[in-house]
């Protein structure tokens, strides 16, 4: 294992064990050991945003345990056609065990009452509508999976397949780490997935309507989020610094 650069961060005692436990494994059986009736990491849920490239993970998990829990957040700033897409998805995949969470109501009143927060303080909309969302949906979870991919952005482009989540205490799995836009066309045609209704209009990264443009011939596959911000995450994938990795 290579030195790590977060060595600070209270990593499990048995986290290095588990690195190499993880270590050779392809997807399907990387996914098979984290789901494993055994419980290795203890409870995981898998978050999803049901977004343009959410099909593969969601059909791998679907292979290897069918009733693991999938949570979605619904900010209320969602594409209709990606409410229709976790619908067909679901329906598709015969997930059973898939959750929707928002912010609650008082909350809502409370901090952004007439939903126009997104407009004036991005970072403020993402922290209220989806990470502290997150946060509590992730109460009761050892780990979470996510389907990030190194290609995705310079910013995600160091993320290992296991990492430790400091700031939230948990696992952190990143089945898809490796694979690049080739990988998941191949699988999804092989598989004969649903794209996502917005794919074909070049939404190649789907997030909240009013924060979702697509995305242009040479543009990364994020940069039509937040498009006229400087920001690049909504925050549930913490910075690198928060986040413990190893080479
Ligand atoms: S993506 Fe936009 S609308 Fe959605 S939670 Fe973040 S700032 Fe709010």
């Amino acid at each position: 294992m290579q030195p790590n650069r977060y060595a600070n961060h209270n990593l499990p005692a048995d986290f290095t064990r588990q690195h190499h436990a993880l270590a050779g494994l392809d997807t399907r059986e990387f996914l098979s050991f984290i789901f494993a009736t055994h419980r290795p990491f203890g409870q995981v849920a898998a978050v999803t945003s049901f977004g343009a490239e959410s099909a593969v993970l969601l059909r791998l998990i679907a292979d290897v345990a069918p009733s693991a829990p999938i949570i979605f957040i619904d900010t209320g700033f969602h594409f209709d056609e990606t409410l229709a897409y976790r619908d067909e998805l679901v329906s598709h995949l015969g997930l059973q065990s898939v959750k929707t969470v928002g912010l609650d109501p008082l909350s809502e009143k409370r901090s952004d009452a007439n939903g126009m927060l997104h407009l004036t303080d991005p970072d403020g909309c993402c922290q209220l509508r989806k990470v502290a969302v997150l946060d509590h949906a992730l109460r009761g979870q050892d780990g979470w999976v996510s389907g990030q991919k190194r290609y995705q952005s310079h910013e995600r482009s160091t993320i290992d397949r296991l990492e430790w989540d400091s700031a939230r205490g948990k696992w952190k799995f990143n089945p898809l780490a490796d694979w690049n836009t080739s990988d998941l066309m191949t699988y999804q045609t092989q598989h004969q997935m649903p794209p996502h209704p917005l794919a074909a209009a070049g939404y190649l990264s789907v997030g909240c309507s009013p924060c979702t443009t697509p995305v242009t011939d040479g543009e990364d596959v994020r940069a039509g989020r937040w498009r006229h911000h400087e920001k690049r995450e909504c925050g549930l994938h913490r910075p690198a610094d928060l986040i413990v990795a190893t080479g």
